[in-house]
């Protein structure tokens, strides 16, 4: 049977204590021994079942980093406090002084500020390459490489990264390829076409109710025992825990992340089909007009759709920021970062998001400052919302009366 990422889901099962239909959270910190010798144990290698202390692991955490590894067909995964802790304990995980990373140069404003002004810190350094110019990452790989880096959908000019051929270029240099596929959960499974590293931010589409901030590391068993290593580990020693309430509820949204995702997708391409028919420079993997259409439809598994993601471009800031506004006025969402939440949400990343991306490369990477992204809701009538973004751009004369 081909891999189904929420089958997989729903084939878990966890009780909790008493029989509960969700596993029980851990309400503890630290966990009793009644041997010191078993402590001891545990100090040296990992033992199924056991805990010593909740920022190690913890029951919570793990339950929840099990419904990841099955999101994301992977040996194992690790859960952490955010989407970026998950980013920099990968990196530094990986990479030591001296080391080089090859990395897109179109990716989240948070992990970009992170490659550019804090690796180099560490005597990391990170080379920003358009990730489409297969010839561009070949020529930049050297000695000191040790991974590709890469979002599978990139935020926010959603370009579409080709992972196969990107993975077939990391397997030949035997370096790691890691990829942050927080824009497409279910839609895409970056393992799947060759991905060593999968990072999400729980933050958006797989919690879906913008209520915290976590992320997650997918990958071989190996690099997941590394990272909680009690003398090596970046999520054991830097400390990027998250809270087991926190993980408890991120675990029971997970099982109705694939109905969530087929909604966003399908509102969202409803949105573009329109829009784009009215004539709007709309951005969107999902139509035939996208640079990566094919590429993405190749990849994908289909029936959760393109994502619920979209960018349209206006040219000029001021008029998208009179739009944001008028259409949270008119309650077709809300002006607010972040992504992947119930209700549709909007901001432009040029200010935002992307505002740690400098206004000279912003150009060069084709980051106009009249580009609203727009994170689709899951309306249940998408027909009632559009009619109202329409009627705002009628309003402000983006659209003829
Ligand atoms: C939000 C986001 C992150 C950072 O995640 P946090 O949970 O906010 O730390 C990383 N990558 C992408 C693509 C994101 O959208």
């Amino acid at each position: 049977m081909k891999f189904d990422p929420a089958t997989s889901i729903q084939q878990l099962s966890a009780f909790g204590e008493f029989g509960g239909v969700n596993p029980s959270i851990t309400d503890s910190s630290t966990y009793t021994f009644f041997k010191s010798e078993s402590m001891k144990e545990l100090f040296e290698s990992e033992i199924e079942g056991c805990f010593l202390y909740s920022r190690h692991w913890n029951p919570s955490n793990k339950y929840l980093s099990d419904a990841i590894s099955a999101l994301e067909n992977s040996e194992a995964s690790q859960i952490t406090s955010s989407g970026m802790s998950a980013i920099a304990c990968t990196i530094l995980q990986i990479c030591q002084q001296g080391d080089q990373i090859i990395s897109s140069r179109t990716i989240y404003g948070g992990t970009y500020a992170f490659f550019k002004n804090i690796l180099p810190r560490y005597g990391i350094t990170v080379k920003f390459v358009d990730i489409g110019n297969i010839n561009d990452i070949n020529d930049n790989i050297n000695s000191k490489t040790k991974l590709i880096y890469c979002e599978s959908i990139s935020n926010p000019l959603l370009e579409v990264a080709d992972i196969s051929s990107l993975s077939k270029i990391a397997k030949k240099n035997t370096i790691k390829l890691v990829v942050d596929n927080t824009f497409s959960p279910m839609s895409i499974t970056p393992i799947n076409l060759g991905a060593d590293v999968v990072i999400h931010s729980l933050t958006k589409f797989i919690n879906g109710t913008s209520d915290c901030v976590a992320g997650s590391i997918s990958s071989s068993k190996d690099f997941i025992l590394n990272l909680s290593d009690v003398n090596s580990g970046m999520c054991m020693l830097l400390g990027p825990v998250l809270d087991s309430f926190r993980s408890a509820s991120i675990l029971k949204n997970i099982h109705t992340l694939h109905v969530r995702i087929k909604k966003h997708s399908k509102n969202a391409q409803f949105i573009c089909e329109e829009l784009e028919r009215l004539g709007l420079k709309v951005m969107y993997p999902g139509l035939k007009s996208h640079p990566h259409h094919l590429l993405m439809k190749n990849m994908m598994n289909p029936q959760y759709g393109y994502g619920g993601i979209l960018a349209i471009d206006l040219n000029e800031e001021k008029l998208a920021e009179s739009l944001m506004e008028k259409m949270q006025e008119q309650n077709v969402g809300l002006l607010a970062v972040s992504l992947g939440y119930f209700k549709t949400l909007f901001s432009l990343p040029g200010n935002s998001t992307s505002s740690e991306i400098s206004d000279e490369d912003q150009i060069k990477i084709g980051l106009s400052k009249g580009i609203i992204r727009i994170s689709i809701g899951i309306d249940n009538n998408i027909k009632h919302s559009f009619d109202k973004m329409i009627n705002c751009m009628k309003n402000l004369k983006i659209l003829k009366k």
